[in-house]
C-alpha cells in the first residue's frame, strides 16, 4: 500500500513518514502543495494525507485538483486544532476524513487502515449514530429524540469521540489525549465534570442511559441493553 503525504512542517512530515514506514506502507513525502499535486496526479496512491496550510496551493486546493482529475483515492485532512470550518470545508470539498492537529500516531493510523479499508469508495458518514442519538458533524448538530442538545466544543469532541468508538471502553487517558491534547491521565477530574456535564444532556431525560462509567477502566457510549 502506497501512501502520499503532503506536509510542510518538516517535524510532522518526517514522524508521519517513518511512523506509516513502520507499519509497513510504502510512503512518499511532499513539502509543499504544488510538489504534492504533481504526485498525486502522477503517481498511483492508495490514500493521500493532506495538511491545510501549505506553501504554493494550500490543501484545499490539492485537495480539488485531485477530485477535479477523477482520483477517486482516499484523503485525509489534518486540519488545525478546532477550526470547524475547515473540517466542513475539507469534507465538502471531498476529503473522506479529516484528523485535528496534533493527534496520537495511534489514531492516525486507525483513520488510515479504516479508509484503506473502504477502499474510498463509501465517504465517511456524515451523522453519526447511537439508538436515538444523532452527531451531524458537517452541522455540528447533536439531537436525541429528534430534540436538540446544545453542547460546548468540548463536549461535542468528546462525543464525537465516544460516537466513533461506540461499544468500546475508553479509558481516561485516551480521552486526554483525545480531545483535550493532555498526555499525562493525573488529572482526569476535567474529564469526569465533563462526563457528568455531557450525561446531564444526553442522557437525563431519558431512560435509557447511553454512556456509561466502567469502574476504574473508563467510559463507554453503548447503545445496546
Ligand atoms: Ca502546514
Amino acid at each position: 500500500m502506497k501512501i502520499l503525504v503532503v506536509e510542510d512542517e518538516p517535524k510532522t512530515g518526517d514522524y508521519l513518514r517513518q511512523g506509516l514506514i513502520e507499519a509497513g506502507f510504502v510512503v512518499d513525502l511532499a513539502r509543499d502543495g504544488l510538489d504534492g499535486l504533481h504526485l498525486a496526479l502522477t503517481e498511483a496512491y492508495d490514500l493521500t494525507i493532506l495538511d491545510v496550510m501549505l506553501p504554493g496551493i494550500d490543501g484545499w486546493q490539492v485537495l480539488q485538483g485531485i477530485r477535479r482529475a477523477g482520483k477517486e483515492m482516499p484523503v485525509l485532512f489534518l486540519s488545525a486544532r478546532d477550526a470547524i470550518d475547515d473540517r466542513v470545508k475539507g469534507l465538502e470539498l471531498g476529503a473522506d476524513d479529516y484528523l485535528v492537529k496534533p493527534f496520537a500516531f495511534s489514531e492516525l493510523l486507525a483513520r488510515v487502515r479504516t479508509l484503506l479499508r473502504r477502499g474510498g469508495k463509501a465517504k465517511e458518514a456524515e451523522i453519526l449514530r447511537a439508538a436515538d442519538l444523532e452527531l451531524d458533524l458537517l452541522r455540528r448538530r447533536v439531537t436525541r429524540g429528534g430534540r436538540k442538545i446544545d453542547l460546548t466544543s468540548k463536549e461535542f469532541s468528546l462525543l464525537e469521540l465516544l460516537l466513533r468508538r461506540q461499544g468500546e471502553v475508553l479509558p481516561r487517558s485516551l480521552i486526554a489525549s483525545q480531545v483535550w491534547d493532555m498526555n499525562f491521565d493525573s488529572d482526569t477530574n476535567v474529564i469526569e465534570v465533563a462526563i457528568r456535564r455531557l450525561r446531564v444532556k444526553v442522557d437525563d431525560d431519558f431512560d435509557f442511559k447511553l454512556i456509561r462509567t466502567v469502574r476504574g477502566m473508563g467510559y463507554v457510549l453503548d447503545a445496546t441493553e
